[in-house]
C-alpha cells in the first residue's frame, strides 16, 4: 500500500513538474548567466490601438519565456531567459494603445525582465516567439486586449496558484519559508562573524536618480565594494553581498540570505532624494532601524519608498496571513532590535567627522529589507541623489573609501563590545 501511494505522488509530482515547465515557470531558482551565445535582443516596438495592443521584441535567437500578469498598477511582467538587452536608447518612454510605456533589466533569479506598465486591466490574449522566417529575426509576440478589473484578478489569482504549487512541488511540500526554529550555526570563539552587505535596488529598479542622471543602484554598490574590500582585508570577517552585479533581489530574498547565512551583522545600502524645495536644502547620512511606528513622517515615507522597489521589480508579494507573526519571534526581534540600535549608534559615532550626517542622524520605519527577526540590522542612507554636495561625494572614490573605512571601524566596535559582554 505504501509503495502504491508513494509512486501514485511520484507521478502526480512528475505531472505538475512537467506542466510547470510547459508554462514555463519552472524551475524558480538559479541565478542567470550572461554567456556568448545568449540570444540578442536589440529592439522593440508596440503596436496597435487602445482595443489591442502589441509589443513586439526582435531576437537574435529563440529563448524561453513566462509572462503574467500584476495589479495595482496594473503591469504584464516578461520574463526571458539567456537574453541580452542592447536596446536603442530611449526605448520604453513611448506609450501606445493599452501600454503606457515598459521598463527592462536584471531581476534575479528569473533572468532578463520586461515590465509593460498598461493602463487599464488586460488579458494577455497572445504570447509566442515567432520562428526566423524570410530572412526576418525571431520575435517575441505579445498582444494584449483590454478586459474587466474583476476578470484580470481572476486570472492573476490563477496564475498564482498554479505557480505556488509548482514551487511547492519543487520542494516537496515545503511552503519556501523559513522556519524560525532554524538551528543557529554554532560558532567556536574563533569562528569569523558572518557581515552581509546589502546594495539596494539593482537591475530593472535603478532607485532615486540625480539630476544628470547618476543612479542610486551604481552609487550604493560602489559603495558596497568598497566596504566589503574593507571588511575582508581585517581577515576577521566573512563578508557576503545579496547582489554582486546589476540585478534585482527581491527584498524578501535579501533577507533570506542574511538568515540562512545566520549572519551576525545585515547592512542595506542606499541614497535617498527628496522632492521640491528640500532638495536643494537637506543632504547628509542617515542610518534606520526597524520598527512598526515610524519616527517622523520623513521616514515614514522614505520606508514606504523603499519598500516600493519590489513593485517597481513586479516582484509578487506575499499575502498578509504568510507574514510570520508569533510570541517567539516578538521575543527574538526585541533582542535584535536593541542589536540594531546598538549597532546604528555606533555606526553614527564612527561615521561623524568623516562624512555630513543629518541632524537626527539615527531614525526607524518599517523596512522591509530589515525584517529578519534574529538577524540585527540596518539601513544606511549614505546622502541625497538630489542634493548636488552630497551626489559629489558619492561618485568620489576617495569619499567612499574614507566612509566605507569609518564603517568597517564601527563593525570591528559593535564586536569587540559584544564579545567583552558575551565571549560566546
Ligand atoms: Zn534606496
Amino acid at each position: 500500500m505504501k509503495t502504491q501511494s508513494g509512486h501514485r505522488r511520484w507521478i502526480r509530482a512528475a505531472v505538475v513538474l512537467l506542466l510547470a515547465c510547459l508554462l514555463h515557470i519552472w524551475p524558480p531558482g538559479g541565478a542567470p548567466s550572461l554567456r556568448a551565445d545568449d540570444s540578442i535582443a536589440k529592439d522593440a516596438r508596440l503596436g496597435g490601438d487602445a482595443e489591442r495592443t502589441r509589443f513586439v521584441t526582435v531576437l537574435s535567437k529563440r529563448v524561453k519565456f513566462a509572462i503574467r500578469t500584476l495589479a495595482d498598477p496594473y503591469r504584464v511582467i516578461i520574463d526571458l531567459s539567456d537574453v541580452k538587452l542592447n536596446l536603442p536608447k530611449g526605448r520604453g518612454k513611448e506609450s501606445k494603445g493599452l501600454v503606457k510605456g515598459y521598463r527592462y533589466g536584471r531581476v534575479e533569479p528569473y533572468g532578463v525582465r520586461i515590465i509593460l506598465d498598461v493602463k487599464a486591466p488586460v488579458l494577455v490574449d497572445k504570447a509566442s516567439i515567432w520562428p526566423a522566417r524570410d530572412g526576418n529575426p525571431p520575435r517575441l509576440v505579445v498582444e494584449l486586449t483590454k478586459t474587466s478589473r474583476n476578470i484580470f484578478l481572476v486570472k492573476q489569482r490563477e496564475h498564482m496558484n498554479s505557480r505556488a504549487a509548482a514551487r511547492r512541488t519543487a520542494k516537496g511540500g515545503n511552503s519556501g519559508a523559513l522556519p524560525f526554529s532554524k538551528p543557529k550555526r554554532k560558532k567556536s570563539r574563533n569562528a569569523r562573524r558572518v557581515i552581509v552587505i546589502d546594495p539596494g535596488h539593482g537591475g530593472i529598479d535603478p532607485g532615486a536618480v540625480s539630476k544628470a542622471g547618476l543612479k542610486e543602484k551604481d552609487m550604493v554598490f560602489a559603495f558596497s565594494k568598497a566596504l566589503r574590500d574593507k571588511l575582508k582585508k581585517s581577515g576577521r570577517y566573512e563578508v557576503l553581498m545579496t547582489r554582486s552585479v546589476d540585478s534585482y533581489v527581491p527584498l524578501r530574498k535579501r533577507v533570506d540570505i542574511g538568515r540562512r547565512k545566520s549572519a551576525d551583522l545585515f547592512i542595506s545600502v542606499h541614497a535617498d532624494s527628496l522632492p521640491g524645495r528640500y532638495a536643494k536644502s537637506v543632504a547628509g547620512a542617515t542610518v534606520y532601524t526597524l520598527s512598526e511606528e515610524a519616527s517622523d513622517e520623513e521616514a515614514k515615507a522614505l520606508a514606504a519608498k523603499e519598500n516600493r522597489s519590489d513593485i517597481i521589480a513586479g516582484v509578487e508579494l506575499p499575502s498578509q496571513s504568510s507574514d510570520v507573526t508569533n510570541i517567539l519571534i516578538d521575543l527574538a526581534q526585541r533582542e535584535t532590535k536593541n542589536l540594531s540600535i546598538g549597532f546604528a549608534d555606533t555606526l553614527l559615532d564612527s561615521l561623524s567627522g568623516k562624512t555630513k550626517i543629518r541632524k537626527k542622524g539615527r531614525r526607524y520605519a518599517g523596512f522591509r529589507v530589515l525584517k529578519a527577526p534574529d538577524v540585527p540590522s540596518v539601513l544606511i542612507e549614505l546622502g541625497y541623489m538630489t542634493h548636488p554636495e552630497d551626489v559629489k561625494r558619492l561618485k568620489s572614490s576617495a569619499w567612499r573609501s574614507k566612509v566605507a573605512g569609518a564603517v568597517a571601524k564601527a563593525v570591528d566596535t559593535y564586536f569587540s563590545k559584544r564579545t567583552a559582554r558575551n565571549p560566546y
